[in-house]
């Protein structure tokens, strides 16, 4: 009988990613993957340092795992991912029972470590120098309808609040080759939508030196790709995003026309505390300039509440921005301190946390104000949508469905239409969906 492993993934769609290219490296091995993690023989957590929540989270996972080893000490227990960065082999001391620490450069040496573990070794490997990624990929896709392909791994920003440059390390583009070999594959296979990844997307390219090689020119050969489909790239950085790439995304018609454009904050001086490179008039223009170029285009953006010195009135100016650009949909979060970061070390400006707490409420309630008028939009039109799965909702078979921009449409249908794109009428607008009809 084959030997199971189980993979527990937290964080970003970056960590998801990852962990497709582990299960498939998993069952190369000969491994079968269970969703029961009392029958696997081998886990892993995938483990995200963006906030102390998720990195507590996984250790507490694994602390689990280390009690059922007692037991059963024929299983074997990994750590990957970013919260393996920070703490390395520190983490032996602290949870004997982990034989597999490694971090997000050499994911392709796993099978090597997989071995390693089998052979009774304890193997901790974490490295600045990334392992080559091999020409054949085996991966073992999540989504049954999309494909994510990571396109640049790491961020040379620094935000002074941001833990990634320290855990993925510097920018490296993967080769256009290779993400189009990638994409054909998807699209072969049966993929109807393509999400191409990357802390910042639009630096794809600059550290391969070929003028050439552009987000904007892959996006090109991409939309070139026989079939229907539809191409996302997610995520942006303001000032990096070039004309060039506004008009590839008007000229591709595979090129969804959506753009996520973490903003963090709306005050021009906690950017520049933040580190980020522009400020409130800089974002507004690019906002704009975006917002103006296409008929219809969704533009979505993230924000923080609290970072440290962070006064009312500049938080005020958070939340004029979201409301005078119209924002379509803000991912919204509680400044958390990460270790090695600048604003970790603030600690006499921290702002308290009840103060946070309330900022992030009032910054949620914008947040769902804009999204629901953005949604209030679409009602009385007719879409195109991508439809994802079918479900039973009170007694009545329900389709749940994206709009080309990543709205979530629910729809009735007795017909399982999971992979297929149809025209939809929308009825009605909710906060976090819309509601609609299937029309001929
Ligand atoms: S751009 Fe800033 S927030 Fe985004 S990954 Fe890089 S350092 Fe972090």
């Amino acid at each position: 009988m084959s030997k199971k492993f189980y993979i527990e993934t937290m964080g970003c769609q970056m960590n998801k990613s990852d962990t497709e290219r582990l299960e498939g490296m998993f069952m190369e091995l000969g491994y079968d993957k269970t969703t029961d993690q009392k029958e696997a023989d081998f886990l892993i957590v995938s483990t995200c340092a963006i906030r102390q929540t998720s990195v507590d989270k996984a250790y507490s996972q694994l602390g689990v795992w280390g009690k059922r080893k007692k037991n059963r000490p024929d299983i074997k227990i990994g750590i990957c991912g970013c919260a393996a960065e920070i703490d390395k082999d520190a983490l032996f001391k602290r949870m004997p029972y982990l034989d597999l620490i490694f971090g997000t450069h050499n994911i392709f040496k796993f099978p090597e470590f997989v071995k390693r573990v089998e052979n009774g070794e304890k193997v901790c490997e974490i490295t600045t120098i990334p392992y080559p990624e091999p020409e054949e990929l085996k991966l073992n896709r999540q989504d049954t309808v999309g494909a994510w392909i990571p396109i640049i791994e790491g961020c040379n920003n620094f935000c002074t609040y941001c833990v990634v440059p320290f855990t993925r390390g510097r920018e490296r583009s993967r080769r256009p080759e290779l993400i189009i070999k990638e994409a054909q594959k998807a699209i072969a296979d049966g993929k109807k939508e393509i999400t191409l990844l990357g802390q910042n997307v639009d630096s794809y390219g600059k550290d391969l030196h070929d003028p050439n090689i552009t987000l904007a020119n892959l996006l090109r050969e991409l939309n070139k790709i026989e079939g229907k489909f539809r191409i996302k790239f997610v995520t942006s950085y303001p000032t990096d995003i070039t004309d060039d790439l506004i008009e590839a995304v008007a000229e591709c018609d595979k090129v969804s026309k959506f753009f996520h454009i973490p903003m963090q904050s709306g005050n021009s001086r906690v950017l520049k505390a933040m580190n980020r490179r522009y400020d409130r008039e800089q974002y507004y223009e690019i906002y704009n300039k975006i917002r103006n170029r296409y008929d219809e285009v969704e533009i979505t953006s993230d924000f923080i509440a609290g970072f440290p010195g962070e006064t009312e009135e500049e938080f005020q100016d958070t939340l004029s921005a979201i409301e005078e650009l119209k924002i379509d949909y803000s991912n919204t979060a509680i400044y958390s301190p990460r270790p090695f970061t600048k604003a970790g070390r603030m600690t006499d400006i921290f702002i308290p946390d009840e103060v946070k707490e309330e900022r992030f409420q009032r910054l949620h309630e914008t947040n769902c104000k804009m999204t629901l008028a953005s949604n209030q939009k679409l009602v009385g039109k007719v879409y195109e949508v991508l439809c994802e799965s079918q479900k039973e909702k009170h007694g009545k078979m329900m389709m749940n469905a994206r709009t080309t921009t990543g709205k979530l449409i629910h729809f009735p249908s007795e017909k399982d239409l999971t992979g297929e794109f149809v025209n939809v009428k929308i009825t009605k607008a909710q906060t976090w969906c819309l509601y609609a009809e299937l029309v001929d």
